[in-house]
């Protein structure tokens, strides 16, 4: 298109062989050419804004895409790690809980299972100053009388949840 516009150009600027009919209908041509060609230039020049903005967007995207990525390899690495420290407290308690059942008596474990199961896990509880650690309630004057009158020895359950309580030197009895 600049080529035609130089061209025509050209030929008006010699003005061999031309007549006026020529002459005019060239210049209307390089007047059209010259208006397109400003037109061309206007979209080349949006399409480059576009263009910018569009990389900046992708810059920004791709840094939050990698800030994300770090994110999820630190929460992983973080997941992991708490996941193995698990896995071994439940490995030696396992093992910590295998070597007291063999030292207990086979009845006091039988008894124990049964109420564990009934009670969602917890069979047995500390008696706390007067309070069952396994169902947060505490013991009355009559209950504290009672296992203050039991040998040490003894199995004493709570009578709201039939737990064992452990008696220790906080008891409060
Ligand atoms: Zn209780």
């Amino acid at each position: 298109m600049r080529q035609r516009a130089v061209r025509d150009q050209q030929r008006l600027d010699s003005g061999v062989g031309i007549s006026a009919r020529d002459l005019a209908n060239l210049q209307s041509e390089v007047v059209s050419l010259a208006k397109r060609q400003g037109d061309l230039e206007d979209v080349v020049l949006e399409v480059m804004e576009r263009l910018e903005a569009a990389t900046e967007r992708v810059t920004e995207l791709t840094e939050r895409v990698s800030a994300l990525e770090a994110k999820v390899a630190d929460a992983t690495e973080r997941r992991d790690t708490a996941t193995a420290e698990i896995d071994a407290e439940a490995a030696k308690v396992t093992k910590d809980r295998e070597v007291i059942v063999t030292s207990m008596p086979a009845d006091l474990m039988a008894l124990y299972e049964k109420i564990r199961v009934k009670q969602g896990g917890v069979g047995a509880a500390r008696l706390y100053q007067r309070r069952c650690e396994g169902c947060r309630l505490e013991l009355d004057m009559a209950e504290v009388n009672e296992i203050k009158a039991a040998p040490r020895d003894q199995v004493v359950r709570h009578e709201n949840c039939g737990r064992i309580l452990v008696r220790t030197a906080d008891s409060g009895i």
